[in-house]
């Protein structure tokens, strides 16, 4: 494969657009050893190919999509300017960038107000919105269901909230009737719902959550740090759809433009219902706030300095891609959905695959069948290894028995979790990449089989 260059074209013209506001100013001299530099960013180059191939089709695995170009163009525009987003005084058109494309993120959930800005990412995000849950309810737990990331036990401990995870069922969605015993021993602030689980993809019942909340009265702080975007999605299904519907009701939304939204790493996203919870982000410094009276991103954050660079990427992409249903935005998002449902299909109607969970967005978990939880995992590490070897990069998961012990039949459970293979399916490509991923795992399945039977003395060596 080669690598996107042309884009790189566009550049100049731009920077030439840029450097016209700037022409009143003396010149200054660019001193610039370009041999020097090109000596190590060769060297760059060659340590960079020392990766996985992320921006890949043929990498499955971990949450890794390649930004957009526009995204990369920009971001590397604005970096001859730098701006830092704390203060008004230190990015203006990426404070205001930030400002119009934290409304868009806000308005596709439902909002027209809210408070909210961009941040580091998911688990920035996610320690915000539970620290805003603490002002609010101090002292009060937090529950979060068991495949809900672990940053929200992590951030629970740095800020010292009772923390409490609830179980799943079998479709790894928080399980209502473990939330409600929960919710019975009292004193919950808030519940996490996730929005699409980092492991499977699942989406937490929230219409049912909202009913519980009329009698329980707990905030509820949704996690969509990877499954936000699939609002925009026209082929839900049914019950994932009406949970989407429903999220404008909850009080915190956490969506992570770095994972589906065609960023550069380092883009967060929290937004809140209430505006009123800014208050909680109030401070006095001495020194920073002096250019105007208008809204200071940084007195709404946590986080100080901030890349402006983030805010000018994520403008100029949603500028191109308008995140509205039908669009090209949300297509593709479509589209990493239905290769993860044609991948599934493929994998439940083959007799060497064992799974169970139907896809709720692009995420597919399965394991190679063998008679016990053991064995299947061993040879999920093996075709995992295999295949990596031919190019074909998957991720594993260790998931509980409790998903599978129902669906699994004649399956012996000698420890109590099973190692899964686990692919997410979110490149642009993916779809019209699936003939050729599935005859890698296929081969690679078929061998990794035929080396365990031989080791068993099952068949024999030249079999
Ligand atoms: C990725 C993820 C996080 C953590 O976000 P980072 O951007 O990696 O810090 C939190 N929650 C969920 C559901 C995620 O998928």
């Amino acid at each position: 494969m080669t690598l996107e260059k042309r884009t790189l074209n566009l550049l100049p013209e731009a920077l030439e657009i840029l450097e016209d506001g700037f022409k009143s100013l003396p010149q200054i001299s660019h001193s610039i050893d370009l041999d020097a530099i090109r000596e190590v960013l060769n060297e760059v180059a060659l340590r960079m190919q020392d990766n996985y191939p992320y921006h890949h089709p043929y990498y499955i695995g971990q949450m890794l999509k390649p930004p957009h170009p526009i995204a990369r163009l920009a971001y590397t525009l604005s970096l001859w300017i730098n701006p830092n987003n704390h203060a008004l005084d230190g990015g203006r058109a990426s404070s205001a960038m930030e400002k119009e494309a934290v409304a868009e993120i806000a308005k596709m959930f439902g909002w027209e107000t809210f408070l909210g800005h961009l941040c580091g990412g998911g688990t920035m995000a996610n320690l915000e919105a539970l620290w805003i849950s603490r002002c609010l309810r101090p002292g009060q737990k937090i529950l979060a269901s068991q495949q809900a990331h672990y940053t929200h036990s992590r951030i629970c401990s740095v800020l010292n909230i009772p923390f409490e995870s609830t179980e799943v069922d079998t479709n790894a969605r928080m399980d209502i009737t473990s939330l409600r015993k929960a919710l019975d021993k009292g004193n919950v602030g808030a519940v996490v719902v996730t929005i699409g689980t980092t492991a499977t993809g699942s989406v937490d019942p929230l219409p049912e959550i909202l009913r519980l909340q009329e009698s329980y009265g707990f905030r509820i702080h949704a996690d969509a740090a990877y499954g936000g975007y699939f609002i925009l999605a026209d082929n839900l299904g049914a019950q994932t759809r009406a949970i989407y519907d429903v999220m404008s009701q909850v009080d915190s939304i956490v969506v992570d433009p770095h994972k589906h939204g065609l960023q550069p790493y380092g883009c967060g996203c929290v937004i809140f219902r209430d505006p009123s919870v800014g208050t909680f982000y109030k401070h006095d410094s001495p020194y920073t706030y002096f250019s105007s009276s208008e809204l200071h991103l940084g007195e709404i954050s946590l986080e100080c300095s901030r890349p402006g660079s983030s805010a000018v990427a994520l403008w100029a992409t949603q500028r191109l891609l308008p995140m509205v249903r039908g669009g090209a935005f949300a297509r593709d998002l479509g589209d990493c959905r239905m290769a993860a449902l044609r991948l599934f299909n493929r994998i439940t109607t083959d007799s060497r695959f064992l799974t169970g969970l139907r896809p709720e967005l692009d995420i597919v978990v399965w394991t190679i069948r063998s008679e016990s939880s053991s064995e299947s995992s061993r040879l999920a590490d093996e075709v995992f290894e295999m295949a990596s070897r031919e190019d074909l990069h998957l991720a594993k998961a260790n998931l509980p028995m409790s998903l599978f012990k129902e669906v699994w039949k004649d399956f012996t459970w000698d420890q109590d979790y099973v190692t899964c293979l686990r692919s997410v399916l979110m490149k642009s490509d993916s779809l019209n990449f699936l003939d050729m991923i599935w005859d890698i795992l296929s081969k690679t399945v078929d061998k990794a089989l035929n080396l365990s039977r031989q080791s068993k003395g099952e068949i024999s060596s030249d079999n």
